[in-house]
């Protein structure tokens, strides 16, 4: 990719995927799309937020259920902006069938986010994470999410 694709993609990204959506909200959804099912008691009652809005007491059993355990955001701290944007790529290289051509170096560029550790880490976890189709919470719906936002505002 040469500097003005990168350019394009960054700006298209930036209003595709905000850096001020009310991402906490969006793990919820995506972590219990039907509404909360407490994992200890069973009880759909909503939860009580703790902590910054990761972690989710039940009412009922007060079992505290995260949004991120067992799932690929666990313990990041790289902003859920970063990740979701680089999901965004990934999900549409794949339905372009272009997945494998993918370089870090452009990733790392597109977003605008200079840890290439971190960077290569999260590009190889979604990477898998997207290949492997019965892993049972799907990332590619941040995609769909984002997509189906924008639709909804344009309306
Ligand atoms: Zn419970």
């Amino acid at each position: 990719m040469n500097e003005k694709q990168i350019g394009k993609i960054n700006l298209k990204l930036k209003v595709i995927v905000p850096i001020n959506a009310d991402y906490d909200k969006i793990l919820f959804k995506w972590r219990w799309p039907k509404g909360f099912i407490c994992p200890g008691c069973g009880s759909d009652r909503i939860p009580s937020k703790q902590r910054k809005g990761k972690i989710y007491q039940c009412l009922d059993c007060k079992y505290q259920a995260s949004l991120t355990a067992g799932t690929i955001f666990h313990k990041t701290r790289t902003p859920m902006h970063i990740w979701c944007r680089i999901i965004y790529i990934f999900v549409k290289a794949k339905k372009n069938r272009s997945i494998d051509a993918i370089k870090i170096t452009d990733i790392t560029k597109i977003v605008g986010y200079k840890n290439y550790k971190s960077i290569y880490y999260i590009c190889d976890k979604i990477r898998s994470s997207i290949n492997e189709p019965d892993s049972d919470i799907d990332i590619s719906w941040f995609a769909d999410y984002f997509d189906e936002l924008r639709s909804d505002e344009e309306l």
